[in-house]
């Protein structure tokens, strides 16, 4: 079974998740679907496709103005959430420690938190992507996690670029991440690739090593893209 996630960011509307929900419904796949969307679009009615959000604060309650928490995404019908995000490691300076606090309060609700690490390019250039890599999952996953998280492998640089490492860096990025994961006595966890995947590239992605899904930004906000990736799975 592979995973296929959308990251709607700052997109769509409440019509909009209907119309690409009741395309998604006439898929016959048992492959997971889940589609992260802005907190106002939580308690839509979508079937059998699966809804995350793609931020939840670190803290329970409390005087936290403009955050939303873990039990409040739980009540609006999150089932997944997704944290450390390059973006809002970039605009928010959100870092692996706080990304942990996040993962740990989703697992605490009973949420499912997509984890993403990667590097931007001046890591990559450096020569420092898989330590980036190593420590994003080491530092960035709670010990509360028992086998409730996916990771998501986004190198930084290529999203939203259209342009994607080669099959051999990705599988180089996600043997790590098995490897540290093993390490964790995590083994179980689905990680996914994200980082412009298209319908063009997804299959191939897919069937390299250790990928078992995708996180897609800009092609999950169009049903015949969204579809023609779902579609794709060898
Ligand atoms: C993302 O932002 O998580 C993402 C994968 O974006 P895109 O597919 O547009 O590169």
């Amino acid at each position: 079974m592979k995973i296929i996630a959308g990251n709607w960011k700052m997109n769509g509307s409440k019509q909009a998740l209907k119309e690409m929900t009741a395309e998604l419904n006439k898929i016959d796949t048992d492959n997971a679907i889940i589609l992260c969307v802005p907190f106002t679009m939580l308690g839509a009615e979508t079937g059998k496709i699966n809804l995350g959000a793609q931020d939840i604060s670190n803290h329970e309650k409390g005087a936290y103005t403009g955050e939303i928490s873990g039990a409040m995404l739980k009540e609006a019908g999150a089932k997944y959430v997704i944290v450390g995000h390059s973006e809002r490691r970039q605009y928010h300076n959100e870092d692996n420690d706080i990304v942990r606090q996040k993962a740990e309060m989703a697992i605490q609700n009973g949420i499912i938190p997509i984890i993403c690490v990667g590097e931007t390019m001046e890591e990559k250039q450096a020569g420092k992507a898989m330590e980036i890599i190593e420590s994003g999952v080491k530092e960035s996953v709670p010990n509360n996690s028992n086998g409730h998280i996916i990771i998501a492998y986004e190198p930084r640089w290529a999203i939203g670029a259209g342009i994607t490492p080669t099959h051999e860096e990705i599988e180089q990025a996600h043997s790590l991440i098995a490897k540290t994961l093993h390490s964790l006595e995590l083994d179980e966890t689905p990680i996914l690739y994200g980082a412009s995947v298209n319908g063009l590239n997804a299959g191939d992605i897919m069937s390299l090593n250790n990928v078992d899904g995708v996180l897609v930004g800009g092609a999950s906000l169009k049903p015949d893209d969204f579809i023609s990736i779902i579609t794709s799975i060898k």
